[in-house]
């Protein structure tokens, strides 16, 4: 079984799952870290995906912290 985080029912990620994602370097697996950063900015902000683009919880939790991190930018939901 893979091992899942579960941080509210209907946001959860399995910690083994890196979705290749659009980015400012090309589309590149996900890290652990801007995942997590994804999904805790849904917990703790309450942004959901949504706004143009459905970048809303990109733009505000996970980009900062693939930015603060010298990851390249999410581009896409
Ligand atoms: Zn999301």
């Amino acid at each position: 079984m893979m091992p899942i985080l579960i941080l509210k029912p209907e946001v959860f990620t399995w910690t083994q799952v890196h979705p290749y994602t659009e980015t400012t370097a090309g589309l590149q697996p996900a890290s652990t870290e801007a995942i997590l950063g994804h999904k805790i900015g849904h917990v703790a902000t309450g942004v959901g995906d949504e706004g143009q683009g459905r970048m809303n919880n990109v733009n505000q939790n996970e980009n900062p912290i693939r930015r603060e991190l010298g990851e390249p930018e999410r581009t896409a939901y």
